[in-house]
């Protein structure tokens, strides 16, 4: 089964709600992660079964991050709030950071959701894990 995380900040959360539930069949064929907030809510106003990490500020950001890294993440939908101020932004900006490093599809808003998410590619698709060790020799060196 395919995995996907959730996120979404507080004024784009009944975005990803309205978004979840007008793909809920596509969704419900993922094993779904979520930041606390983000995946109690969809547990209770859509009855997905979601493995919930901390809440964003206290950490999730960066526990969704370590799935990324790890290779255990194949989407991340994430409504983050470009016009709220947020405590965690260095975790949003290392999670967005993370995620196109390691060539992890991101959507990041409800058109390139609704993109992603109903794209024929879907069933088949495996992204190229990136070599970055090259890179990173270079770097140090
Ligand atoms: P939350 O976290 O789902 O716990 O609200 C989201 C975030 O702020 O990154």
């Amino acid at each position: 089964m395919k995995k996907m995380a959730l996120v979404a900040h507080d004024h784009k959360k009944s975005t990803l709600l309205a978004w979840t539930s007008k793909h809920l069949s596509q969704v419900r064929q993922f094993e779904i992660f979520a930041t606390g907030t983000t995946g109690s809510l969809l547990e209770k106003e859509l009855g997905l079964s979601v493995h919930k990490f901390m809440s964003g500020p206290l950490g999730g950001d960066q526990q969704i991050g370590a799935k990324v890294v790890e290779g255990s993440l194949d989407m991340l939908f994430f409504f983050w709030d470009p016009l709220a101020p947020m405590p965690h932004d260095p975790d949003v900006k290392a999670l967005l950071r993370l995620a196109v490093l390691w060539n992890v599809p991101t959507a990041c808003n409800q058109a390139t959701a609704d993109l992603l998410i109903t794209s024929t590619l879907l069933p088949d698709y495996q992204p190229e894990r990136p070599k970055v060790e090259e890179r990173l020799h270079a770097f140090k060196n």
